[in-house]
């Protein structure tokens, strides 16, 4: 079979994922890279990779099956996705979960009227926890539903402190309360407040005379990411910066307890991630098969990980699948 044309738009942490991805794949190939800035100023992470300035994208529209978006949640995506899915099949990582149903309704209209295919809001958070705490909800009525995060480096609070007057660079942690864990693994389905669950500490590298104190209060009283938080904000050098913070662990849990009658069900799922980056990319990649597939049975319009049976996502056929994996 033709092998899956995908191309990737945006090269930050994701992006260069996305490139090791595609090369554990078979059945995908990767045509190009888009950028916004110079494509011969990108250091590539493969030799073979050829980097494409994004306003060329629209010439690639019979070369590409699938848009791998790569961007930022907070400002790239929400004009991205809709720009791209008017021309290619796309899958993204939009990570604002306040502000999903909205993004959803604005890629909807576009992917719609453009015949194309848009799997939105994919990765592990959301994406694989998403399904999971839909499936435990369904399958446990009676029980509550709890998601931790951590102890890891999230992208999409470190992509919102990096975008903050004065910073130079920085990173956030997430770290979940072993105390809430334990509580809600022995199910008594405790009432938690959000900051009983999670905090968030920020290491900063400002710019030279930049007022830290104002960045430290824009952080800080942030909506949809810092707001409800107890958040620690440190200002560290550079040098700190890229010695003690440059890998990108992450994971947690979805945990549903609850019960049947009179005994206790107790459902959990959880990853544990060296790379963030690298696995969400994996998620995606595996996503763009299903977005190809839908979109040749024409099933247009912006999806969700909901909407895609598992066997879309599979590079395995309904027979092997049924002998081996069932
Ligand atoms: P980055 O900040 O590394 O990259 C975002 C964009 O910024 C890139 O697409 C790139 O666009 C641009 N960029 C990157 N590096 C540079 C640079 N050195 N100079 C100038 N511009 C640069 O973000 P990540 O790749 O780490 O994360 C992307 C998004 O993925 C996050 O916002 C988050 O929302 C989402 N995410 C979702 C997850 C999920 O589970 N659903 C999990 C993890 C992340 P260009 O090439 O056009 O310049």
């Amino acid at each position: 079979a033709d092998k899956i044309r995908l191309g990737i738009v945006g090269y930050g942490n994701l992006g260069k994922g996305a490139v090791k991805a595609i090369k554990e794949t078979p059945d995908m190939e990767l045509v190009a890279v888009f950028t916004r800035r110079e494509p011969e100023s990108l250091t590539l992470n493969e030799p073979s990779v050829k980097a494409v300035h994004i306003s060329d994208a629209i010439n690639f529209k019979d070369e590409i099956d699938v848009m791998l978006l790569c961007g930022g949640s907070a400002t790239d995506l929400p004009e991205q996705t809709p720009h791209f899915a008017s021309m290619f099949n796309t899958v993204d990582s939009f990570d604002t979960h306040a502000k999903i149903p909205e993004f959803y309704q604005s890629v909807d209209e576009v992917a719609s009227k453009s015949n194309t295919t848009a799997i939105i809001s994919v990765g592990w958070d959301p994406g694989l926890f998403s399904i999971n705490r839909v499936m435990a909800d369904a399958i446990i009525p009676n029980g509550e539903n709890y998601t931790f995060w951590g102890k890891g480096l999230s992208q999409g609070h470190s992509d919102a402190v990096r975008r903050v007057n004065g910073v130079k660079n920085g990173v956030q942690y997430t770290i979940p309360s072993e105390k809430a864990i334990e509580k809600v693994r022995s199910g008594e389905n405790p009432k938690l407040e959000t900051a009983e669950k999670h905090r968030r500490v920020c290491y900063i590298v400002a710019e030279e005379g930049a007022d830290t104190a104002a960045i430290e209060n824009e952080i800080k009283t942030m909506p949809n990411y810092f707001a409800d938080y107890e958040t620690e904000v440190n200002f560290i050098t550079d040098e700190e910066l890229q010695r003690d913070h440059s890998k990108a662990p992450h994971g947690g849990f979805v945990i549903r307890g609850g019960n049947t009658g009179d005994n206790k069900q107790i459902y959990e799922f959880s990853l544990k991630l060296d790379s963030n980056p690298e696995f969400t990319a994996s998620v995606l990649v595996a996503y763009a098969r299903a977005a190809h597939r839908l979109s040749q049975e024409k099933q247009y319009g912006a999806k969700t990980v909901y909407d895609v049976a598992p066997a879309y996502i599979s590079p395995r056929s309904q027979e092997d699948l049924r002998r081996d994996y069932l």
